[in-house]
């Protein structure tokens, strides 16, 4: 792999024209010869990405360079890249010699040389003598190996690839992914590859770059990505996680689940965090051992391990062990502290500007993202104002202007409730992503505004529903 980039995202940002940002200004450089997966849940913008450097789409703002060079001129037949699309796109009426020979017949490549090159794509992916065959004779993996070859024989630098296998069958998706693998080291082109499949990303990929909501959440290689997860988002995306909040005692020393943990990881004291603990990083010891103690709630045997559910108090274990255990059997659970993964919590969430736009009597109206709310002038600033005579008044008895007061809104996820009547509570909204942490979820609320809230709650609601958030008033905080 050489170390200059071959392809560079610089700004890129895209909408629709319903004008809602789907890829939020996106840097991302992709070296030459590299095998680059983006990863990331549907509709995070990963084929918007592809179509962009394939120039079937252009950004809106910011640039794509190919070799340092500016391509937002070229059209996707002028750019050295070709895609190879989720629906395999082969002509039917033609055999495999010719839906291969397409492109080049185009580009008025001679016979011999047509024949030459054919043969050598067939070879590459392994179908030597199938020229003459009739596309619908291929089983899906042969024509999407066709698909493959039709897209290398233009010798493309580099090489788009959409969700390419998500149409065959488990095992022959496996076999795909290791012979994709060969033939990325033979051809020795960048290869882009769009999977919302994780363990295809990790086995496949030099780099991967998880994607969420049109930004990019963490770029490394599979190891990275796995043992060092950004933030809460990709720990939970990627593989199993138990995910807990908690604080820093001290220095390496965190609680979290009601107990105390040696972590490798330093922050100050007072720290909120999440913590992180792949499944198969707890070890399941002897009753009165380990720092958590708990009994065991289900077993299932997946092949070459056993998942085992341990209720410790209110939080739950997941834990991945060889040994057989039984439900309701007591047990202690030992994590040594460097398979904690410490991730400082995000203290930007539920933060609001806000601002005053009505005084009353006693009370005042509380304008917030998209939520307005009657306060008690005393839940303002911790007391720091008082009214008198409909005017908001500050601790030196002077009248606010309120044009000029603006206040930072926030609540606690904890603090809030969801309901299933969206006209309850502050805002109502739609539930567009969730994860599991040892006992209750965390919802992202998504308002009509596109404005997001984040809501813990311990029942379990699905993606898409339509929710009304309930915070306390007494529970909105308010700070200069
Ligand atoms: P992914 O490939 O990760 O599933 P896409 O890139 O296909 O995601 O889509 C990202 C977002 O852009 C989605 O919300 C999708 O609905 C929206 N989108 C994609 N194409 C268009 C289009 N032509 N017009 C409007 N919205 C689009």
């Amino acid at each position: 792999m050489a170390d200059t980039n071959i392809i560079e995202l610089v700004n890129v940002s895209k909408s629709y024209d319903n004008n809602t940002e789907v890829i939020k200004d996106i840097n991302l450089q992709i070296k030459e010869g590299e095998f680059v997966t983006l990863l990331g849940p549907s509709g995070c913008g990963k084929t918007t990405i592809l179509r962009m450097i394939g120039g079937f789409d252009s950004p809106t703002t910011g640039k794509i360079l190919l070799d340092g060079k500016d391509i937002s001129p070229l059209t996707p037949d002028k750019r050295p890249v070709n895609t190879v699309f989720q629906k395999y796109a082969l002509f039917p009426h033609l055999n495999v010699y010719d839906n291969i020979a397409f492109g080049l017949n185009l580009k008025g490549v001679s016979k011999a040389e047509c024949d030459e090159k054919v043969k050598n794509v067939l070879d590459i992916v392994d179908l030597e003598g199938f020229e003459e065959r009739q596309i619908n004779t291929l089983s899906g993996g042969q024509q999407q190996r066709i698909a493959i070859a039709r897209a290398i024989v233009n010798e493309p630098k580099v090489l788009l690839l959409d969700e390419p296998l998500s149409a065959l069958d488990y095992k022959m998706r496996k076999e795909m992914q290791l012979e994709l693998k060969s033939m990325h080291k033979l051809l020795g082109i960048t290869f882009i590859f769009v999977t919302h499949d994780q363990e295809e990303a990790l086995t496949m990929s030099d780099k991967v770059v998880v994607l969420a909501d049109g930004m990019i959440q963490q770029v490394g290689t599979p190891e990275d990505i796995y043992n060092e997860p950004a933030n809460v988002f990709v720990a939970d995306f990627i593989g199993e996680s138990n995910i807990f909040n908690g604080t820093m005692l001290e220095d390496k020393k965190a609680s979290f689940a009601e107990a105390v943990f040696q972590t490798v990881d330093d922050y100050p004291r007072g720290t909120k965090i999440d913590a992180v603990i792949r499944p198969e990083d707890v070890d399941i010891v002897k009753p009165g051992e380990g720092q958590l103690q708990g009994v065991v709630t289900s077993v299932d045997f997946k092949g070459t391990f056993y998942v085992t559910f341990v209720q410790c108090g209110q939080y739950e274990m997941e834990v991945h062990c060889f040994e057989l255990h039984h439900e309701n059997e007591e047990v202690g659970l030992k994590i040594d502290p460097d398979m904690i993964h410490i991730i400082k919590y995000d203290m930007t969430l539920n933060h609001y500007e806000g601002r005053i736009v009505n005084v009353l009597e006693k009370t005042v109206e509380l304008k917030f993202a998209d939520a307005l709310v009657e306060m008690p002038v005393t839940a303002i600033c911790d007391g720091k104002f008082t009214i008198s005579n409909g005017e908001l008044m500050d601790s030196g008895k002077n009248a606010v202007d309120l044009n000029e007061l603006i206040l930072d809104v926030s609540f606690d996820p904890a603090k809030a409730q969801l309901s299933d009547n969206a006209k309850d509570g502050m805002v109502s909204g739609e539930i567009v992503s969730f994860y599991y942490i040892g006992d209750h979820y965390s919802y992202t609320v998504r308002s009509k505004n596109d404005i997001d809230y984040v809501v813990d709650d311990e029942y379990l609601w699905n993606q898409g529903d339509k929710v009304g958030i309930i915070v306390p008033r007494n529970l909105i905080r308010t700070a200069l």
